[in-house]
């Protein structure tokens, strides 16, 4: 089935074939929307072909997504998706919120979200044959592009500053990619990553530049609207009287804002499908250090100046956002809205949400951090259901989880000093 049609350019609005650009608009370098055809989408599936499947990763959603599965084995590009809800009713209690839950990315193969954008491109670089993929990554997306590779047997390089953290630094050469360290930053990995795929002819899964990051990040959207379907059987029926609730609201992190705007564009499809009658309300949350797009938000406008960036989150620290206008567009046309956070709180969202069971990354803590702060303001209220992303694992960046909880107490080996320490 050919539901992959094409490419619009979310700032000019021209459309493009599939053969015809690989990356953004020829035009005006605007970030490239891709485009599916609806209607034969309709005629072939409803929402019960899709949520009966007996599938256990994004490739559940196949009909919604322009790749072909790579078939084979088992392989961990396999398994990238299909990742937890848990309710969290004392954090809930404690903010004031009756209907609270965490998505928990860090479940993914190579334990951030990132999973999800670099499975689809690394489908991608199969079909069109792609003999080395490329991205430039703050770690996370690097990691993801490494591990999928890998999984498939796919050559990969990965650009990454060297000031990112350790674990993410030894995930990417443990997977066997290329790595190569920029004496710089992220923004500065990411044009020469741009430099490099261009001379040697290497396909860039760059975040916010290759169309098809935010086809893979849309698969979150999609089992948000499955996990709720499952807990409220309203989201397409219009009739059904748990519509009256508020929406669901979604707290996401945001760096580049190819997640909120992959969110955003799963959304957006079932919307088309008509497989929902009214979005989400989706919360994009930024590191105060690190807030172009909060502040294009807050200016009333899309344009995107750049800041100097400076977080402790390393995985939303960006100078010069590349997906910023499709992520103001994301918070603005669902009723959400930016929050920014101070990294103290950052670790203090941390500390608050490891004892429910969940070992963050900064910036996944940003995310509910965030809420926290909605939750203080009345952003949200006592009824509406909330839903955080955690995007990544704790143990990505154990230095910060560090900074986050007191030191451990080392005593002797005898009850006297515990007894003494108790
Ligand atoms: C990449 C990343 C983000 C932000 O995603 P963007 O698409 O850059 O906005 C948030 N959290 C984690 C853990 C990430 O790796
Ligand atoms: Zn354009």
């Amino acid at each position: 089935m050919t539901k992959f049609i094409g490419y619009r350019c979310s700032l000019c609005g021209k459309e493009y074939l599939p053969g015809q650009v690989t990356y953004t608009c020829p035009s005006d370098g605007g970030n490239l929307d891709v485009v599916l055809d609806y209607a034969a989408i309709q005629k072939k599936f409803q929402p019960d072909d899709l949520v009966c499947r007996d599938e256990s990763s994004l490739w559940r959603y196949l009909p919604l997504l322009p790749v072909a599965e790579p078939g084979g084995e088992s392989t961990p590009l396999h398994a990238a998706g299909w990742t937890p809800v848990f309710a969290l009713p004392r954090l809930g209690q404690t903010l004031g919120l009756k209907y609270l839950w965490l998505k928990d990315e860090s479940r993914n193969p190579t334990a951030s979200f990132k999973d999800r954008a670099s499975a689809i491109v690394v489908a991608r670089a199969r079909e069109i044959g792609a003999e080395v993929v490329v991205t430039a990554s703050t770690g996370n997306a690097g990691a993801a592009l490494a591990g999928m590779s890998a999984a498939i047997g796919q050559k990969a390089v990965i650009f990454a500053p060297r000031t990112a953290p350790q674990a993410k630094i030894a995930q990417l050469l443990v997977f066997g990619a290329k790595v190569i360290l920029v004496d710089g930053t992220y923004d500065d990995a990411f044009d020469l990553t741009i430099q490099a795929a261009n001379e040697f002819g290497w396909y860039c899964r760059n975040t916010g530049y290759n169309p098809f990051t935010a086809e893979g990040k849309k698969t979150a959207a999609f089992e948000i609207w499955e996990w709720w379907l499952n807990e409220h059987r309203s989201w397409h029926t219009a009739d059904n009287p748990l519509d009256k609730h508020p929406p669901l609201t979604i707290f996401v992190s945001v760096g580049d804002g190819n997640i909120i705007s992959g969110l955003h564009k799963g959304f957006k499809d079932l919307y088309a499908l008509g497989w929902i009658n009214r979005m989400p309300r989706i919360i994009g949350v930024q590191a105060e250090g690190s807030a172009a797009i909060a502040n294009a938000f807050r200016a009333g406008g899309e344009t995107i100046t750049p800041v100097s960036a400076k977080t402790i989150a390393d995985s939303i620290s960006v100078d010069l956002p590349r997906d910023g206008v499709r992520a103001v567009r994301a918070a603005r046309e669902t009723g959400g809205t930016y929050i920014t956070v101070k990294d103290e709180d950052i670790l203090a969202a941390i500390a608050a949400l490891g004892p429910s069971g969940v070992f963050v990354e900064p910036a996944g803590a940003a995310a509910y951090a965030g809420l926290v702060q909605a939750a203080s303001q009345g952003v949200v209220g006592a009824d509406d259901p909330v839903l955080v992303l955690n995007t990544g694992s704790g143990l990505k960046d154990v230095r910060a989880a560090m900074q986050a909880v007191p030191e451990a107490p080392v005593i002797e080996p005898t009850l006297q000093a515990l007894k003494k320490f108790l």
